[in-house]
């Protein structure tokens, strides 16, 4: 039996009541209809609704021919009389977020001559899809202009028209329609085939903000929010810009400045600390001069500094320079270097036995080793050549 569709009748309707007319154990929970129900079963891109029905949980609603069948928690006796009642603040977001599209879609399609082909609505953002490619700026124009229509505040229209009408009428559709088509009209700004539910006004759909836009298929995949989800997500801004504030002690509205002055802070010191490497590798150098095989461990170097102190000791040591830095928790970078000399087959012996990975040219092999500083010594002392 058809199920009698209260949501229709009117969208803001939370609260009803039904009668059980069947209830069949499914494989999840169990597939309840009744003769009426305000409770919206999947379509037209929105999701259905959740809520209760008496002491049972709604968690799905589909239609098929024309009944409504809720998923419930639990079985309702047939015949029975159950106050139904929707997750407001959901189905809200839901028609919120189905109407901006709505607008954006229709000021799209009439700017640009290009249709959304594609709209999905996520858990904290809704996509749509544009059979052409829309640079940003085209869409912040768009934008502006679907927010002014949200503040003009006009009323939402319904409209079923019979075929000789429908023919003659422009809108929107994703499909060729005939027969019974609802229509939903944002007048001035869209007319859609659409089985969903909207705002009785503009008004109520609050704010709409486009998030990004990026090349999709052969168009673009826009990103947007409105309503309850604008408010969000300009809070979740805030809340993100007040701590880069509060760490860099810089105004709100200056954060982006201080994170450039941060980041030319940060490239001097990285050209300070490099210069004074320089100074400490040479140094070292002196220090190893003729000293035959030296072994080096250097705290904190970066691999291009491991590299360069290796290359500065072997030319003064007189024989093969093995440097590492780091730790035991973390593993070693190292770098082994020998004027002439030939290290593939030692190299190979480290990597083998202080489970490393790395090589490079016969004189000079850079990499990283698993294994402690003493695991180090050890493997040292057994393939030194010049004591
Ligand atoms: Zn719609």
């Amino acid at each position: 039996m058809p199920t009698e569709k209260l949501y229709y009748q009117d969208v803001f309707m939370r609260e009803f009541q039904g009668t059980v007319t069947r209830c069949e154990a499914g494989k999840e929970g169990f597939q309840v209809s009744l003769d009426r129900t305000a409770f919206y079963p999947e379509g037209g891109g929105q999701p259905w609704d959740t809520g209760t029905l008496g002491e049972a949980q709604v968690r799905e609603v589909h239609e098929k021919e024309g009944e409504i069948w809720h998923n419930t928690d639990r079985p309702l006796a047939v015949g029975s009389t159950v106050t139904g009642r929707i997750d407001w603040e959901r189905r809200f977001d839901l028609m919120q977020q189905h109407s901006g599209e709505h607008l954006v879609s229709g000021l799209v399609h009439a700017r640009f001559g290009c249709d959304n082909v594609g709209f999905h609505m996520g858990a904290d953002r809704i996509t749509m899809d544009f059979n052409r490619e829309l640079s940003w700026q085209e869409l912040a124009e768009i934008e502006a202009e679907a927010n002014r229509r949200v503040w003009e505040d006009r009323e939402t229209r319904i409209l079923y028209p019979d075929e000789e009408v429908l023919g003659r009428l422009s809108y929107r559709s994703k499909k060729e329609l005939s027969g019974w088509v609802r229509l939903v009209e944002f007048p001035g700004t869209d007319l859609c085939a659409c089985c969903g539910l909207h705002v009785a006004r503009t008004g109520q759909i609050g704010m709409i903000k486009l998030l990004s836009v990026q090349k999709f298929r052969e168009g673009v995949r826009v990103e947007m929010v409105s309503g309850g989800r604008a408010l969000a997500y300009c809070r979740a801004l805030e809340e993100q810009n007040h701590r880069i504030s509060v760490q860099l002690s810089a105004k709100p509205g200056e954060t982006a400045a201080a994170v450039a002055r941060l980041g030319e802070e940060n490239f001097a010191l990285r050209g300070r600390v490099m210069g004074l490497e320089e100074r400490l590798f040479s140094q070292k150098a002196e220090e190893c001069r003729n000293a035959g095989d030296v072994l080096l461990f250097e705290e904190g170097l970066e691999p291009e500094g491991v590299r360069k102190l290796a290359a500065a000791v072997m030319e003064t040591c007189g024989g093969l320079c093995a440097v590492f830095s780091g730790s035991d928790g973390s593993g070693y970078k190292y770098a082994l270097g020998e004027k002439g000399g030939d290290l593939r087959e030692l190299c190979q012996a480290l990597n083998r036995q202080l489970s490393g990975r790395g090589g490079g040219k016969p004189f000079f092999v850079q990499g990283s080793a698993m294994a402690s500083q003493s695991e180090i010594q050890a493997f040292w002392l057994q393939n030194r050549r010049k004591p």
